[in-house]
């Protein structure tokens, strides 16, 4: 899209040509419609989970609920509160990535080290739905920002196991310059491959709902893997698993 200026060239009084100044503003034009549609999303998705929250308190505050009733409202409102904190703490980490991601401190960073934690904060929910977590491979070591790495790993390994079935299996692999993610779980359909890392996008949201997630976590994946000058690819076979690359260009 191109944005044009016409300014006439004037000599004694007479117009003799004409200056054509041309801006291409699609770049601009698009990611001002990407915050526009972020903010509508965000909007709806802060509302729903405090429409419930309101409407739960209003009936124990104003007396309706039986008393047996209560504390499943109440654990309702417990829910819903912590599907907020953790949207506000997604969208927080979007912006924060947003405003200083590429200008974030960096330093040596064994990614070994990194999955290791990652998968060791992640056993005890593993070990519920008889998951097994491996590490395999040699390391990849890169110039990085760590809690950056942790956050990449962390939201790779969660939604592999989210996304999994029980007793299937995560495995991550690295290698000289490249971390693989592969799970044995529900796998994606391939035409939801190219709209994964979309803010908000969450392959299906009957199925999603009752997994918990903000549809951000790939978001966040992304941005990072861009200002760590990384490309991440996704390969995937629906009712057999996932898996998502990222290769390091250090
Ligand atoms: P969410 O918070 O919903 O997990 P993400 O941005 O992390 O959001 O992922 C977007 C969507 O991609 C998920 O809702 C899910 O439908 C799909 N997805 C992500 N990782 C996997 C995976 N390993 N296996 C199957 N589906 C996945």
């Amino acid at each position: 899209t191109y944005q044009m200026f016409f300014t006439p060239v004037f000599e004694q009084n007479i117009v003799c040509g004409m200056v054509i100044l041309m801006f291409d503003v699609s770049e601009k034009h698009r990611s001002e419609q990407i915050r526009r549609e972020f903010s509508a999303n965000v909007s709806h998705e802060l509302k729903t989970p405090l429409t419930t929250i309101f409407g739960y308190s209003q009936i124990i505050t104003n007396g309706i609920a039986k008393p047996e009733d209560v504390k499943g409202f109440a654990a309702k409102i417990e829910k819903e509160s912590a599907r907020l904190i953790t949207l506000i703490d997604d969208i927080i980490a979007l912006s924060n990535l947003e405003e200083n991601g590429p200008a974030a401190q960096k330093e040596n960073v064994s990614l070994k080290a990194v999955a290791a934690e990652v998968l060791e904060s992640l056993e005890a929910q593993a070990a519920k739905r008889d998951i097994l977590l491996t590490l395999a491979g040699g390391d990849t070591q890169v110039v990085a920002n760590r809690r950056q790495m942790h956050e990449l790993i962390f939201n790779l390994c969660d939604n592999a196991l989210k996304y999994n079935k029980d007793g299937g299996s995560v495995t991550v692999t690295l290698s000289n310059n490249m971390l693989c993610v592969a799970d044995t779980g529900i796998g994606i359909p391939p035409d939801s491959i190219d709209r994964l890392f979309e803010r908000f996008y969450r392959v299906d949201k009957s199925h999603s709902k009752k997994v918990n997630g903000t549809g951000l976590g790939l978001s966040i994946v992304k941005h990072i893997v861009q200002s760590s000058g990384a490309e991440i690819s996704v390969k995937s076979t629906l009712g057999e698993g996932s898996t998502f690359t990222v290769v390091f260009h250090q």
